[in-house]
């Protein structure tokens, strides 16, 4: 486990000493659990989208695409449940500097309780044996009444506070219960704040009567309100979906581990609208189509994983992640839910507006069912690079970093080297560059011994280098490098687009789902 946490920490100095991913507003130390991509990272994200976005809206004729804004009516959250759902009470502890959820805090000592009275109960069911009567020993034993009065008189002090939204009581209730911090084992607790992980901000100016609005925590409900006008204006007949890319804001409270954690990450939603009653067959296609999407990349089948939900919300019929391998464990990658009909019943609610299907099937109306397609950029990113990030032993004895992206993700696809910087050959290179560039990304390099400028193209994972020398100028012949054999042969600089062009495409990628 240590030298997989060793390996995290590589990669995430790798990433910043190449270009990949630098801590946000660096020069000021950083802002927590905020990252900006740099030349090379912008280029690789930039790929997973477009390798998501193709699968989505070129594989499928009944899928387009929509890209809604940041800032949405606030009333749309109120409909999705997020103003009242998204809501933690915190408390921080001034010794440990943990910060907890105060109601769990009180939830675990609720805990505490049954656990004394179950106790208390499972020993006298020892001892009486078969002529053991729980109700009455509940009903008459001492130490049980005194825990379980301590415990109902808690109980209502908790769910009265609760709704009252009474902080202050809140915070009594953890002193007069004595709660400790379980790792500084003090009492020494802060006030109790209200925490929505939305974050909030104001549009107009205040003379207007400025409004209070939320950056969208999930890309999704822009989708939702625009059921409609996309079903309308495309004509699309159920099935269909709606896909997205774009920024999505939570105020997370524990933000850790790199970039699987954010505060402002990217979402790729799509929400495929169904005819009530085929919603599981749905889930259970896309549930298969997301993993052949993931395992096209090549990483192993071995590292990935269904994880299904136990505990569904409320509007859910089925719910499911796919988990991949990271360093730290099997983490949450993607989240597959069939969320019936929830949202669009509750816009309809909300704004008013009729927001149904009228099937020409059947000629009926109802109010579709949905089934959720939703993906981090960035922790796809980061599983990406987990996966590519290899120290591999020359047999030379000479050690490399070596990124094994996968070609059609890699942000560069050919780096041209001169063997020199005389005789022309900067030159010669500069026109095989000015020629292949239309056609995928390519870089010069004219810097350093051939050898060292392998190993840069190695870090960043570009998968073809071409060098260019004296025999280039006599028969147009060049010498092309594979980043993870090493083996270089010559070749004519007229097929160099055929031999690399498809294998660097996202079109490669996308036929291997089936
Ligand atoms: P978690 O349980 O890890 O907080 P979640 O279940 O809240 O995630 P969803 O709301 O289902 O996540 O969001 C869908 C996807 O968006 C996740 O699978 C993940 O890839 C990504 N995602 C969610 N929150 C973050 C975040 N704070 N930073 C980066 N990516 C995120």
């Amino acid at each position: 486990m240590a030298q997989q946490e060793d390996v995290f920490k590589k990669i995430v100095s790798h990433c910043k000493e190449y270009g990949f991913v630098f801590p946000s507003s660096d020069i000021y130390d950083g802002l927590g659990a905020v990252y900006d991509y740099g030349q090379n990272g912008v280029e690789l994200k930039n790929n997973i989208k477009q390798y998501w976005w193709q699968s989505m809206v070129l594989l499928h004729e009944n899928i387009v695409g929509i890209d809604a804004a940041i800032f949405m009516h606030p009333t749309t959250w109120k409909a999705s449940g997020h103003v009242d759902a998204f809501n933690d009470p915190l408390i921080d502890n001034r010794d440990s500097k943990k910060r907890y959820r105060a109601d769990v805090l009180i939830e675990d000592q609720l805990a505490k309780y049954d656990e004394k009275i179950q106790k208390e109960v499972d020993k006298a069911a020892k001892r009486f044996g078969d002529s053991f009567d729980e109700a009455q020993f509940r009903a008459t034993n001492a130490r049980v009444l005194e825990n379980q009065q301590k415990r109902d008189a808690l109980h209502e002090r908790f769910s009265k506070a609760l709704n009252d939204n009474n902080l202050e009581e809140l915070r009594q209730i953890i002193l007069d219960e004595e709660i400790v911090c379980p790792i500084s084992g003090t009492r020494n607790w802060t006030e109790v704040r209200q925490f929505n992980l939305m974050f909030k901000t104001e549009v107009g100016s205040t003379a207007e009567g400025a409004s209070t609005i939320y950056l969208r925590p999930e890309t999704a409900q822009g989708i939702f309100v625009n059921y409609l006008n996309v079903q309308k204006t495309g004509r699309m007949k159920l099935p269909f979906g709606i896909a997205q890319i774009g920024k999505a804001f939570r105020n997370e409270i524990v933000a850790r581990q790199f970039i699987f954690r954010m505060r402002e990450f990217e979402q790729m939603e799509m929400q495929f609208f169904v005819k009530p009653g085929t919603e599981l067959e749905w889930f259970s296609k896309w549930k298969q189509t997301r993993m052949a999407w993931h395992q096209a990349l090549g990483f192993g089948a071995e590292n990935y994983r269904f994880h299904d939900h136990d505990k569904l919300a409320h509007y859910a019929n089925a719910a499911t992640d796919i988990e991949f391998h990271m360093p730290f464990g099997f983490k949450e990658v993607e989240g597959i839910h069939s969320r019936t009909n929830f949202d669009l019943s509750q816009h309809a609610k909300y704004s008013g507006k009729k927001i149904e299907y009228f099937d020409p099937e059947t000629n009926e109306s109802y109010t579709p069912f949905v089934i959720e397609t939703s993906i981090g950029v960035d922790r796809m990113f980061l599983s990406v690079m987990c996966h590519s990030y290899t120290e591999e032993q020359l047999p030379n004895g000479e050690s490399r970093v070596v990124l094994k992206l996968p070609a059609a993700l890699a942000p560069v696809k050919l780096a041209v080297f001169p063997l020199t910087k005389k005789d022309g050959l900067p030159e010669k290179a500069q026109e095989i560059i000015k020629d292949l560039r239309f056609h995928f990304n390519c870089k010069y390099e004219e810097k350093d011994q051939i050898g060292k400028r392998y190993r840069r193209m190695d870090a960043i994972g570009c998968p073809y280098c071409v060098t260019v020398d004296l025999q280039t100028l006599e028969d147009n012949t060049v010498t092309l490098r594979d980043r993870d054999t090493m083996e270089q042969h010559r070749v004519n600089i007229a097929d160099l687009r055929s031999i690399i062009e498809d294998k660097v495409s996202i079109t490669s990628l996308l036929k291997k789902i089936e």
